[in-house]
């Protein structure tokens, strides 16, 4: 009882405040160089809440299949050489507008010219090693959150906490 009504208030609490799933990467690049702590850190203090989390080797196939809206583009086979040549790190993000919200921590594409302070201005190389990933809409979310995760590895940990009081 208790716990049916606390998961009523949680899906309550998340329509009021309009609040937006996306799924983000750390990619072999920055996740290599030991910039993980810091990026989710970086993440965390811009007031997104973790919900899910974990490492992933991707094989050709599986960055292939992710990415596969590029497939015609030059960049495609080394894009997917690079996402599969080492682990990434996917996690999922909650906040309002978080879609939008996270492109904008992040910057543009080309670290170079990314706004300072962004993720990819920060820890970024160059226009494909670029450190980290966010969908960019709402089908892209839905399609990419459920890409790495299943609903089970998904906990809305502040949400429960909230809906609890
Ligand atoms: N990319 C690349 N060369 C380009 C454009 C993109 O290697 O000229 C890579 C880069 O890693 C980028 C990914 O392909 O993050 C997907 O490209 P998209 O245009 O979707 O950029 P994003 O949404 O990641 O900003
Ligand atoms: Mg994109």
């Amino acid at each position: 009882m208790q716990t049916y009504k606390a998961a009523r208030k949680l899906v309550a609490l998340r329509k009021m405040e309009k609040v937006e799933r996306t799924l983000g990467l750390i990619k072999p690049d920055a996740l290599l160089a030991g910039h993980t702590g810091k990026i989710l850190d970086r993440i965390e203090a811009a007031g997104f809440r973790i919900v899910g989390l974990k490492l992933v080797h991707l094989t050709r196939e599986e960055a292939e299949a992710f990415y596969a809206v590029h497939r015609s583009r030059p960049f495609f086979s080394s894009l997917v050489g690079f996402m599969s040549s080492g682990p990434v790190v996917a996690f999922v993000l909650e906040k309002e507008n978080a879609i939008q919200a996270y492109r904008e921590l992040m910057g543009a594409t080309n670290p170079a010219q990314a706004a300072p302070g962004t993720l990819r201005a920060l820890f970024g190389q160059n226009v494909e090693r670029n450190a980290v990933h966010g969908s960019d809409s709402p089908e892209n979310a839905q399609r990419e959150i459920y890409f790495f995760f299943s609903e089970k590895e998904l906990i809305p940990i502040h949400a429960q906490i909230r809906a609890q009081v």
